[in-house]
C-alpha cells in the first residue's frame, strides 16, 4: 500500500486552493462540502466557482498566496499549469505546515485526491495509488451504478438510531447481528426504495422486540474451502461467510491475502499443522469449535482447496452434529483442479484421458497404501496431493506396478499463486528434477499423457516471472 487511506475532518479547518480552473473548482467544492473554510486564490474566478459564491464557507482573494495565508491551513489543493506558481505555492505552503496535494502530479503530492463515490453519510475513495486514474474513475463509475442512491437514506438511518439500540441492547455481538438482520431483510429494502418513514417505523418496533428479548443467540459454524491461493478463486457465498464471522479458525495452508478477506474484527485463532507435528490434535479443534459454538459464536473454520478433499472437514463437523451445532459447508476450488488450470494441464483430455484420480502421496516411511493396480491404468489421470515428500517411493510404485518410466509427470508447487512454480519430467526424472528445483511445497503431482498438453496451453505468467 503506497497511501494511507484515512478520511479527515476538516470541519472549520483553513484550506488553501491556488488556480482558477475546473480542477480547483472541483476541489474546492469538496473541501466547502465537508466544512472546510475554503480560500481560492486566483486572479479571477470562472463559471465553475458560481454553486460555490455564497456558501459561508467560501472565500476568494485575488493575490497568490504568501507565507501568512498558510499559518493555519492545514490542507492545500494547487491544481494550475504554472510551473512557477506550483513550486511557490508548494514551498509557502510546506513552511506553513500544510499537506499539499498538486493535481495530476502525484510526485509533487503529500497525498492525493481518491475518486468519490458520494451517498453521505456513505463515502467511497478509490485510489490507484496515482498509478492509473483513469482506472480510479473508470472503478469509480462501476461503484456509482452498483451503489443504489439511496444507500445514503440507509445509512443515515442506521446512524440515528445506533445510541438507542446501544442503550437498549448492551452485547455488541448482539447488536451486530441486529444491523446485520437489518441490512438483510425488508427494513432495508423499505429504506432503498426510498420508504424512510417506514423504515423508520419499523426500526422502533425491531429494537423494542430485540430489547425485550435476552437470550443469546445461537452460534453457527462455517466450514469454509477457500481455494488454493489465489484470493480471485474464493467463491461468494464463501466471501459472504467470512465477512459474517467472529471468530476464525485457519492452518498453514491458508493464504495471507485470503485471510486479508475476512472480517477484520473477527478473531484469529491458529490452529495449524506442519507435516510431522500436529500442533493442535484433530479432536482438540472439534472440540474448540463446539465450545465456541455454544458461546454464541459465529465460527469460521476455513480450509484451503476444498473442506470435504483430504481435509478432514467431514470429521470435524461429525463431532458438531454429535453436540447439535449448527454448520454449513462451503465447497472451494481443491488444489489439483486449481493446478491443472494453472499450470496449463486438463486433467481430462479425449486424446488422453477419460478419468482421474485424486489421491493422497502422504505414507510413513515410504509405505503409501495406494491400490497401485487402479492407478497404472492407461487413459487415466491421477493427481496426487502431499506426494513431494514421498516423490521417490511414489515415482518408483508406479513404474513397478507397470507404468512406463517415460510416462510424462508434472508437479505445480504454490498452485495459483504468484510464486507457482511447475516442473514436468517423467516417471524416471521427476524426483530428481523437484529436488534439483528445490521446491518447497505445497505440491501438487499430476500423473498421465495430459501432461503433454502443458506445452501448448501453458497460459499463466504471474507478475516477475
Ligand atoms: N483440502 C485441500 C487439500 C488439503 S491437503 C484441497 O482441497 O486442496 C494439503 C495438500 O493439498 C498439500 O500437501 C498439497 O498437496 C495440496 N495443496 C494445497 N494447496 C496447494 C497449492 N496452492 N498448490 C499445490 N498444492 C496444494
Amino acid at each position: 500500500m503506497r497511501d494511507l487511506p484515512i478520511f479527515l475532518n476538516m470541519r472549520d479547518r483553513p484550506t488553501v486552493v491556488v488556480g482558477a480552473g475546473v480542477v480547483a473548482a472541483r476541489r474546492a467544492e469538496f473541501a466547502v462540502r465537508a466544512g472546510a473554510r475554503v480560500t481560492v486564490f486566483a486572479p479571477a474566478l470562472g463559471d465553475e466557482f458560481l454553486a460555490l459564491k455564497d456558501a459561508p464557507n467560501f472565500g476568494w482573494t485575488p493575490h497568490e498566496p504568501s507565507l501568512e495565508d498558510f499559518a493555519p491551513a492545514s490542507l492545500c489543493f494547487v491544481a494550475t499549469e504554472d510551473e512557477g506558481l506550483i513550486e511557490r505555492a508548494r514551498a509557502a505552503a510546506k513552511r506553513g505546515g500544510a499537506l499539499v496535494n498538486v493535481a495530476d502530479r502525484p510526485k509533487l503530492s503529500d497525498f492525493i485526491m481518491p475518486s468519490i463515490v458520494d451517498r453521505s453519510p456513505l463515502v467511497i475513495a478509490v485510489s490507484t495509488g496515482g498509478a492509473s486514474p483513469i482506472l480510479g474513475r473508470m472503478l469509480k463509475a462501476r461503484l456509482e451504478s452498483l451503489i443504489p442512491a439511496a444507500y445514503g437514506g440507509l445509512a443515515e438511518l442506521m446512524s440515528r438510531f445506533r445510541g438507542r439500540l446501544a442503550a437498549a441492547v448492551p452485547s455488541q455481538t448482539l447488536r451486530r447481528r441486529f444491523w446485520e438482520t437489518v441490512l438483510e431483510g425488508p427494513i432495508a429494502e423499505a429504506a432503498l426504495a426510498g420508504n424512510l418513514e417506514a423504515a423508520n417505523t419499523h426500526l422502533e418496533r425491531e429494537i423494542d422486540l430485540w430489547a425485550s428479548n435476552r437470550a443469546s443467540p445461537a452460534g453457527e459454524v462455517y466450514l469454509v474451502g477457500a481455494g488454493p491461493g489465489d484470493p480471485d478463486l474464493v467463491t461468494f457465498r464463501a466471501f459472504r461467510l467470512m465477512q459474517k464471522a467472529d471468530v476464525v479458525l485457519y492452518d498453514r495452508l491458508t493464504d495471507a491475502r485470503i485471510m486479508n478477506l475476512v472480517r477484520r474484527e473477527a478473531e484469529r485463532v491458529y490452529v495449524g499443522k506442519r507435516p510431522d507435528n500436529h500442533e493442535l490434535p484433530q479432536e482438540a479443534i472439534s472440540a474448540l469449535l463446539v465450545r465456541l459454538a455454544k458461546e454464541g459464536k459465529r465460527v469460521l473454520r476455513l480450509k484451503g482447496g476444498d473442506p470435504f478433499l483430504f481435509g478432514r472437514g467431514g470429521e470435524e463437523i461429525e463431532t458438531l452434529a454429535e453436540h447439535g451445532v449448527p454448520f454449513q459447508v462451503c465447497p472451494g476450488v481443491t488444489a489439483a483442479i486449481g493446478a491443472s488450470s494453472y499450470a496449463g494441464i486438463p486433467l481430462t483430455h479425449r486424446d488422453h484421458a477419460q478419468a482421474c484420480v485424486f489421491v493422497t502421496g502422504h505414507g510413513k516411511e515410504g509405505r503409501i497404501d495406494l491400490d497401485w493396480a487402479a492407478l497404472v491404468q492407461p487413459r487415466q489421470t491421477v493427481a496426487i496431493y502431499m506426494g513431494l515428500r514421498n516423490l521417490e517411493p511414489l515415482t518408483r510404485e508406479f513404474v513397478a506396478h507397470g507404468a512406463s518410466p517415460d510416462l510424462p509427470a508434472a508437479i505445480v508447487d504454490n498452485a495459483t499463486r504468484p510464486e507457482q512454480r511447475v516442473v514436468v519430467a517423467t516417471l524416471a526424472t521427476l524426483a530428481e528434477a523437484a529436488r534439483a528445483a528445490n521446491l518447497r511445497g505445497p505440491t501438487i503431482v499430476i500423473v498421465g499423457t495430459v501432461v503433454a498438453l502443458r506445452e501448448k496451453l501453458d497460459w499463466y505468467a504471474p507478475a516477475g516471472r
